[in-house]
């Protein structure tokens, strides 16, 4: 009997516990254009204060999501700032940020020189970086080539602040997170780390057991510099956080699981668009070569598999020049017939007038999470854009319209 129990059970038993750890780890997927996503070595900035004597000048790159390669004088005694990616190729989403202020009071111009790519993101002021408004048109210009700009720039020897974008670093992003987490319908956890071990930020909405409840993914902040798409993401939560009728019959309904901040070493290590792992995590949703991408869809193919959940959509903010939506075509599966084109043309008409609210559908060619949330969970998939400049107040109308106008359509829908 124990020789039977040796050369027939067990083997079983083991070949059972394999297939059932093999399926609670997501599945690879090998997309018609794959990209090669293995590490690649970055560049770290140097950290420090950076002087110019002559001019009594110093800038300051010691802070989370600062972006600071370099601090020189010009030839005619301006400043030149030199803004690096974290390593190339890359897509030219130019982001810089840094500290400057001056002994004595004056005005300086200030040229932005990208050592790759050019000018994407018009230039933010703070004092106290926290709060933010772009700078006065008349003190910005491009140089004749548009790859460099231009400031002008009044300093004092108080602190100015100096961004792409309004800092959103992990450090913020979490204590926005806690803060959601007082509403009674939503659990905070860490559900990893990071490639350099920062935390892997998580929540969850939804009002009791989960237990085969229908799924919905948001996620944001892939791209670090893709700041207003993450503002987008907050309106939207807080759209489905509503003590209304519509989103209290949603949270009862739906068990909604959010990843805010994909890339938080990109995010805090003021990237252009990698991860630490020199990667587009954007591209890395088929063999998860990188830490946050695996345990992130690891996560997902164990809870979801536990309380057979099944996924219906799937929702990526990110930024881009202007207002747009990256869709799937109408070819490809999805179980909930009809809903990007409800979803959009309700947001559409929730604003006279509005055109950005633009669709542009592409087939599951490339590893996105867009595309795998389509492969793996033939769920319907949006990646959802906001222009770089797009008015922040107008992000949270759209961000909280978009919410509304995605549960009406689900909670009704038979
Ligand atoms: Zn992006």
């Amino acid at each position: 009997m124990t020789k039977i129990l040796r050369f027939f059970f067990l083997p079983l038993i083991l070949a059972c516990l394999l297939s059932q750890c093999a399926s609670n780890k997501a599945k690879p997927y090998d997309f018609p254009r794959g990209v090669d996503t293995t590490n690649k070595t970055i560049e770290y900035q140097s950290k420090k204060i950076y002087s110019i004597p002559q001019l009594g000048l110093h800038a300051d790159n010691r802070f989370d999501g600062a972006r600071l390669n370099g601090f020189s004088k010009t030839e005619d005694g301006g400043v030149r700032v030199d803004i690096k990616p974290e390593n190339t190729p890359i897509n030219p989403s130019a982001y810089y940020a840094f500290k400057i202020w001056s002994d004595d009071p004056q005005e300086i111009v200030v040229e932005l020189n990208y050592l790759h790519g050019r000018h994407r993101y018009y230039p933010k002021l703070s004092k106290d970086g926290k709060v933010w408004s772009q700078i006065n048109s008349a003190n910005f210009w491009m140089a004749t080539d548009t790859i460099n700009a231009y400031l002008r720039l009044n300093l004092t020897s108080d602190t100015l602040w100096v961004a792409a974008q309004e800092l959103n670093t992990s450090e913020d992003v979490k204590k926005w997170c806690l803060e959601k987490a007082q509403h009674p319908d939503v659990n905070f956890s860490i559900k990893g780390k990071s490639k350099l071990g920062r935390d892997l930020i998580y929540f969850e909405i939804g009002k009791g057991d989960p237990y085969k409840k229908e799924a919905i993914i948001i996620l944001s902040r892939q791209h670090p510099p893709e700041v207003t798409g993450y503002l987008a993401m907050q309106a939207f939560i807080n759209g489905i956080l509503e003590d209304t009728p519509i989103a209290n019959a949603f949270r009862e309904k739906f068990r909604i699981l959010v990843f805010p901040l994909m890339n938080p070493d990109g995010v805090d290590l003021g990237h252009w668009r990698h991860n630490s792992g020199g990667v587009d995590l954007n591209r890395d949703w088929a063999f998860y070569n990188q830490a946050e991408v695996k345990q992130v869809a690891d996560y997902f193919a164990q809870t979801l598999k536990k309380n057979k959940n099944s996924v219906i959509l799937g929702l990526d903010f990110h930024s881009t020049a202007r207002d747009v939506f990256y869709t799937m075509t109408d070819e490809t599966p999805s179980k909930i017939k009809g809903f990007k084109d409800y979803w959009l043309q309700g947001i559409q008409d929730a604003f006279p007038g509005y055109t950005p609210a633009r669709d542009a559908p592409s087939g599951p060619l490339t590893p996105t999470s867009k595309n795998w949330f389509a492969i793996q969970y033939e769920a319907d998939a949006v990646t959802y854009e906001i222009g770089d400049e797009t008015p922040r107040d107008f992000i949270l109308i759209k961000g909280r319209v978009s919410a509304y106008e995605m549960m009406k359509l689900l909670v009704l829908r038979e």
